[in-house]
């Protein structure tokens, strides 16, 4: 009965080129296109951005102004 084997075949989630089931890296064409799409979901969650300094932050680390409390860190003209 089994004359034909009924080939089962997806688009590759990254490059949308048909691949068999039969490719070692199914659904993806290729070692790289599953990478490629492994990464595209990993970076979903850890977004790589600029890190963002706090300028008074710096300020603190660079200055460590030895007559300073926890409030005098910052400059005068930021008091309200
Ligand atoms: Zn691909």
């Amino acid at each position: 009965m089994a004359k034909r084997k009924r080939v089962l075949s997806l688009r590759c989630p990254t490059c949308k080129k048909l691949v068999l089931c039969s490719e070692a890296e199914f659904p993806f064409c290729s070692e790289r296109c599953r990478l490629i799409d492994l990464g595209k979901w990993a970076s979903d969650g850890y977004v790589v951005s600029t890190p963002i300094f706090d300028p008074d932050e710096l300020e603190h680390r660079h200055g460590e102004k030895p007559e300073g409390g926890a409030d005098s860190g910052k400059p005068d003209h930021q008091r309200s």
